[in-house]
């Protein structure tokens, strides 16, 4: 069974020049579009779990919404968020929903992450801080917490998971930055060597820390205009559309590998997260 990451919008109240989720989609769908996308992959019998994610998913302004819909449906539901617009309020209504909370955090260091541009316009970042002010509610809520931080060459002499000691973190996934060059954008000044990279892994150990150098078509991204995208080294081609096909059908022309997503989602992966 496949967990299915849902990219509801690209747009994003940070600006991280390392942010993947440059899809170049069209439009914004609709809660009622998302709603059918959602049906076709439960009716696929091949996904069990979705991940809202963007852009910043809670700027989707019906998110809770979908996380119901698809918790109604028995599907796993996860979130990927900077968690800068998590409220209180919205978790005490659809935490009973939720089964993991991916916080993408790549410094708790306010200069390192204005420096990679994970802030937005007014100067706000999320640290350590703003993460332990949330982090008891996520307890209370039995939410499963995991952290992705992507490794680029403005963070990667940062020792960072002494922040995550005593703390109940399910799971901290540690990327490799991978760089893009799309023509508005190239972020490839900030790509690290594996020496690099194995710099950064060295020191921060944790315990619930996995490393990952490569996402290559091991992760299903369907963007915001609900297309399954193959996530190929250069750019993000379409493979098909899930309002208008089935998601088996599209399933079937994608370039997809197996070995690699079931060493990253083992069975463990798909209950913890
Ligand atoms: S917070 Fe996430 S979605 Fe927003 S710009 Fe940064 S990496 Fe991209």
């Amino acid at each position: 069974m496949f967990k299915v990451n849902l990219h509801l919008l690209e747009a994003c109240n940070f600006r991280c020049r390392t942010c993947f989720a440059h899809f170049d989609s069209k439009r914004l769908l609709s809660v009622d579009e998302w709603k059918r996308i959602i049906d076709n992959l439960y009716k696929s019998g091949r996904v069990n779990a979705v991940n809202f994610a963007g852009g910043e998913p809670f700027i989707y302004p019906r998110l809770g919404e979908l996380v119901e819909y698809a918790h109604e449906l028995n599907l796993k539901v996860s979130i990927i968020t900077n968690g800068s617009l998590i409220t209180q309020a919205w978790l005490d209504r659809y935490a009973h929903c939720i089964d993991m909370i991916g916080f993408s955090i790549d410094s708790f260091d306010r200069n390192i992450s204005i420096a990679m541009g994970r802030c937005s316009c007014q100067g706000q970042t999320f640290g350590i801080n703003e993460f332990l002010q949330i982090y008891p509610q996520l307890l209370a809520h039995n939410i499963k917490i995991k952290i992705n931080t992507v490794v680029n060459k403005i963070n990667y002499r940062e020792q960072f998971s002494h922040n995550l000691a005593g703390l109940r973190i399910d799971r901290w996934k540690v990327l490799k930055m991978k760089a893009f060059d799309n023509g508005r954008f190239s972020n490839h000044d900030l790509a690290i060597t594996m020496e690099q990279f194995n710099f950064f892994v060295k020191n921060n150990p944790y315990k619930n820390r996995i490393v990952e150098d490569s996402m290559v078509n091991s992760y299903f991204v369907i963007d915001a205009n609900g297309d399954l995208l193959d996530n190929s080294p250069e750019a993000y081609g379409r493979v098909g559309s899930l309002l208008t096909e089935s998601f088996n059908a599209v399933f079937a022309r994608f370039n997809f590998d197996r070995a690699l997503y079931e060493s990253r989602y083992t069975e463990h992966e798909l209950h913890a997260a």
